[in-house]
């Protein structure tokens, strides 16, 4: 009988302590029958890869790269050896491999990484043994034989790659709330449970800030058509299925909202207005690799005009060092930052075919005298940056204006 084969992750809070691992085991175990084989990925122990990463810059305001990767990818090292020790413990074969060990080739953009390739016959050999293969997320080996991190929230990416590669049937991911809810349940009490959403829902929802799922996991499920399943590993209930769009999946114009308060907003004053500025200003901060978000140009007065954009808040001395530099140079006024701003963001691929839904929006924050300081739109999204301690209030509004609410 040709087994077939399923990948779960179960991320950090699942795996916050002994007693959690414990609990994560027997439920492996469960999963494991005799006409599978599993592949489980596990992230660091509860806030590990947090406290690792402020212990770095105890030590050290800059970092280097590689040793970051090293530090930040032991978490992972742990909890997969402890949950192989558990399983072994319940009288069921395990073992445990790093990513390198299972052949996760990457790139070398250390703290970033893409995975180029898995080679994992070490995979086949202990599934031919029948025993369960447990991975630490998270990580990989770069070309020059370095390790490697994928980007926060990685490990969902290691276990959406490796059930790609493995041709797995579905990627299961159990975290701590029990699927994708129209908003973030923890904020929102009204939040309700998704049963289906596309890919590119998904995507947009994550980019936009919904942490539930790493957006670089969702575009490689995407690419290569892998279900996901999202459900809880507290409680035992079915969770919401990411998948390809489909006839039967409801065309709804909203989807979701999402909340992101980790951007920081740059406006530079009386920049002159001529052919070629704003070019200087985004290719210089560009080289400073920081990754320039939604940008807005004022209309001109008297030839000068002001120029605000978003970065990620963490970049955000990086990214006015270099404005500053710029200005200087292009001899624009003064160079300001706001770290209170928030983006809130409605997503649903059903906005192609209805109409007025930004205006809806719009209507919905005035209403409530939140001004809304940029705006930015894709084809199945409206986002709106707004003063950070007007965020919930906002994401609370959207999601009973568009119905989204469990009272429906
Ligand atoms: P894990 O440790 O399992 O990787 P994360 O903390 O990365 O879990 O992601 C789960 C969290 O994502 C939830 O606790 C929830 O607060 C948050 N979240 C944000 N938006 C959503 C959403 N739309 N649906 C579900 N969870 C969301
Ligand atoms: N431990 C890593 C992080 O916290 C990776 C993960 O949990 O997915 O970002
Ligand atoms: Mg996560």
């Amino acid at each position: 009988m040709k087994k077939h084969i399923v990948v779960q992750k179960f991320g950090g809070s699942s795996v916050a302590n002994l007693d959690r691992i414990k609990v994560v085991a027997d439920r492996i175990i469960e999963s494991k029958k005799s006409d599978n084989n599993l592949v489980v990925v596990v992230s660091a122990l509860g806030d590990t890869t947090d406290e690792l990463e402020e212990m770095a810059f105890k030590l050290c305001p800059t970092p280097p790269d590689r040793e970051m990767d090293l530090l930040m990818s032991t978490g992972e090292q742990i909890s997969s050896a402890l949950l192989a020790m558990a399983i072994k413990a319940r009288g069921h074969d395990a073992i445990a491999f790093t990513g390198p060990q299972v052949g996760i080739s990457t790139d070398s953009a250390h703290t970033k990484a893409r995975v180029i390739s898995i080679e994992s016959p070490r995979i086949r050999k202990a599934h031919s043994r029948n025993k369960i293969v447990i991975v630490a997320g998270y990580q990989g080996l770069s070309p020059d034989g370095e390790i490697t991190t994928l980007g926060r929230g990685g490990s969902d990416l290691t276990a959406v790659a490796l059930a790609v590669a493995l041709k797995a049937k579905v990627c299961e991911i159990f975290t701590d709330v029990t699927g994708i809810f129209t908003t973030d349940p923890r904020v929102v009490k009204s939040a309700r449970k998704i049963k289906t959403i596309t890919f590119e829902e998904m995507l947009e929802m994550a980019s936009l800030g919904a942490q539930v799922m790493q957006a670089r996991s969702i575009e490689v499920a995407k690419r290569f058509n892998m279900p996901i399943h999202v459900r809880s590993s507290f409680v035992k209930e079915e969770g919401t299925m990411i998948v390809k769009a489909n006839p039967k999946i409801e065309d709804v114009a909203v989807r979701g909202v999402t909340t992101n308060a980790s951007e920081a907003k740059i406006t530079i004053t009386a920049v002159p207005d001529k052919a070629g500025i704003a070019a200087r200003i985004f290719t210089e901060i560009s080289q400073k690799d920081v990754n320039v978000d939604i940008i807005v140009q004022n209309v001109s007065q008297s030839g000068l005009t002001d120029i605000s954009f978003t970065v990620p808040r963490k970049e955000l001395t990086k990214a006015l060092a270099a404005s500053q530099a710029i200005a200087k140079k292009i001899n624009a006024g003064q160079v300001s930052s706001d770290k209170t701003v928030a983006r809130v963001s409605i997503v649903g691929s059903g906005m192609r075919s209805h109409r007025g839904i930004a205006a809806k929006m719009f209507e919905t924050l005035a209403k409530l005298k939140i001004n809304i300081d940029m705006i930015s739109t894709s084809e199945i999204s409206v986002s709106c940056i707004i003063e950070e301690k007007h965020a919930k209030k906002a994401t609370e509004a959207l999601h009973t204006v568009f119905g989204l609410g469990n009272t429906k």
